[in-house]
């Protein structure tokens, strides 16, 4: 998604994401490694944990509202599954461990 408005909205000498981007694109994966929720993410719309500051969500939100209405068009399905799954709720990190508390052999 990046990639996609990168292209629209940047230049870049090589044809490819820009510097700006690719640096966007670094932060979120150093965010996601941190994540409690891992592969299991929501949609960070849909998540209790702000873990981006301010200045790269907002980066994101921009990016995102671009690209979401695009993504239906080259991938419906991955798009309408995105829709389904910003739609899922999830504990706040906190509650996930209280409960691995409550029910240590409920894993
Ligand atoms: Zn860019």
């Amino acid at each position: 998604m990046v990639a996609l408005y990168c292209r629209d909205h940047h230049t870049s000498a090589d044809g490819g994401t820009c510097a700006e981007c690719r640096e966007l694109l670094a932060y979120a994966e150093r965010r996601l490694a941190k994540c409690p929720y891992g592969k299991d993410k929501p949609t960070c719309a849909n998540c209790p944990v702000h873990c981006y500051k301010a200045a790269q969500r907002e980066q994101a939100r921009v990016i995102m509202r671009y690209a979401g209405p695009r993504m239906l068009w080259r991938h419906p399905l991955l798009a309408v599954l995105h829709l389904v799954d910003g739609r899922r709720r999830v504990p706040h990190p906190l509650e996930m461990r209280r409960a691995r508390r409550e029910s240590p052999h409920d894993t």
